[in-house]
């Protein structure tokens, strides 16, 4: 397919970097894996590393309500917004209603995180809508399980929807493609039933791993019937595994779905040694995964995810930042604050252990001919069943109108799911040594590094 705008004039992409110096003071609780100062991690090696020096800089406009409500339920938004741990005692069914409790705690500033990291990802969608910019970074954003009206490992507010939806304001087809560990549930079920947002998700499942779906016969349904694509896999996946089905996969994807813009949620709990995922992928085999999108030259917003091991998911996140800027850099960590969590050897890669992988090539050879079968499937869908939206009009597609009495019809057309418990899953707080350092340390005033363009949107 043709190779996009973005290196036709300059033949350097213009990339936006989207992040609020907030966003690390955030805190889910004592204990709980998801620690948002894994972004700040990632933005001190950013700056340390020099890489601001290639991207526009910004500090998100914060989501509104009416934002967010595009996707999620009044009542449940509104809620999010009052609740408090001084209020919560009084609001207990309707905490188990919204799925609030151990995986999705009520914090202080809640409400505020997720318009921080919503913020980042609808502003990023907007600037790719504008024509703006042919990469934009988000790592704050990537709340994949978030639901309609609920919250899901996690995640509450699903910044990756609403940011689809954006660009489905201008853009006729969405891709949407997930390497976090975890299936990329939230988002498949919102657009489960159009054909203008293809979803593919590569995922563990087996045994309890959360969220128990994203199975290979869920395809989509109705209009959106080849639309949905999952890989599920075992686990110990490695690179080299992970790059024979990948590349094949989203060339396929690349050609016969022709998407206008891309949406990668990039979730670094697919990499070894993470604390709850169990895989064994290195930095740069999930960093190629990045490399092998962007060399389409399609629009893309790049958006973080999960990722326990905050040391990892920073050294991740920032290595990734320099591969789509094209710019080397070192293995030898910059001398910086946060110098402690790169102990004992400072250094950005880290090697990947001796885990089998339990994946065979016949397994993953079976899988992704499932996946070729449901794209040939395409070329057959008429051209003129395609929902179009009209630029500059907020037109969501049909999979989110649930206002007509084939509402409950049609949600049955998803596959099926029941609440499962993220925390559930395996970790190891004896591997968190260097992790413990972020409640120790509240982190110096973010200064916003000198750039050509930082006003901000
Ligand atoms: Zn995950």
């Amino acid at each position: 397919m043709a190779k996009a705008s973005q290196a036709a004039s300059s033949g350097r992409p213009r990339i936006d970097y989207f992040y609020d110096a907030q966003i690390g003071n955030f805190n889910y609780g004592e204990g709980h894996p998801m620690r948002p100062h894994r972004v700040r991690l990632t933005h001190q090696l950013v700056v340390n590393y020099g890489l601001y020096k290639h991207l526009n800089v910004f500090r998100p406009k914060l989501a509104t309500r009416a934002d967010m409500t595009a996707f999620h339920s009044d009542e449940y938004i509104r809620f999010l917004q009052e609740i408090t741990q001084d209020n919560m005692q009084e609001a207990l069914s309707h905490l188990e209603r919204f799925n609030l409790g151990a995986d999705c705690p009520v914090f202080d500033g809640l409400y505020e995180y997720c318009q921080t990291y919503t913020g980042g990802s609808i502003s990023g969608a907007a600037r790719i809508n504008q024509g703006c910019s042919d990469i934009v970074l988000n790592w704050s954003g990537g709340l994949h399980h978030a639901k309609k009206g609920e919250a899901s490992g996690f995640c509450y507010v699903n910044d990756i929807v609403l940011a689809i939806l954006e660009l489905l304001k201008v853009h006729v087809r969405v891709l949407y493609i997930d390497i976090d560990i975890h299936h990329g549930d939230g988002v498949e079920e919102a657009f489960y039933l159009t054909n203008r947002v293809m979803t593919l998700s590569f995922h563990q499942v087996g045994g309890a791993f959360f969220p128990g779906t994203g199975h290979t016969n869920d395809l989509g349904a109705k209009a959106g019937k080849n639309y949905s694509l999952n890989f599920p896999l075992l686990a110990g996946m490695d690179d080299a595994a992970y790059e024979s089905i990948f590349k094949p996969v989203v060339d396929k994807v690349m050609e016969h779905f022709q998407p206008n813009a891309i949406v990668l949620c990039c979730g670094a709990d697919s990499l070894s040694g993470d604390r709850v995922g169990c895989w064994n992928m290195s930095i740069r085999g999930h960093a190629a995964c990045l490399e092998h999108v962007k060399s389409f030259g399609v629009p893309m917003l790049v958006l973080g995810g999960g990722g326990y091991t905050v040391r990892n998911v920073s050294r991740c996140w920032a290595y990734e930042t320099a591969r789509l800027t094209n710019q080397p850099i070192s293995d030898t960590v910059p001398w910086h604050e946060y110098m402690d969590y790169y102990s004992p050897d400072y250094k950005l890669h880290v090697p990947v252990s001796n885990m089998e992988n339990e994946n065979t090539r016949e397994q993953l050879e079976m899988k992704k001919q499932k996946l070729f079968e449901a794209l040939s499937q395409l070329e057959h869908a008429p051209s003129t069943t395609m929902q179009t939206g009209q630029p500059g009009t907020r037109i969501n597609p049909d999979a989110l109108q649930h206002d007509s009495e084939e509402e409950e019809e049609e949600w049955d057309l998803r596959p099926h799911r029941n609440r499962r418990a993220h925390l559930a899953e395996y970790f190891d707080d004896d591997d968190a040594e260097g992790d413990l350092l972020d409640t120790d340390k509240p982190g110096r005033e973010y200064e916003e590094p000198p750039s050509d363009d930082d006003d901000g949107l």
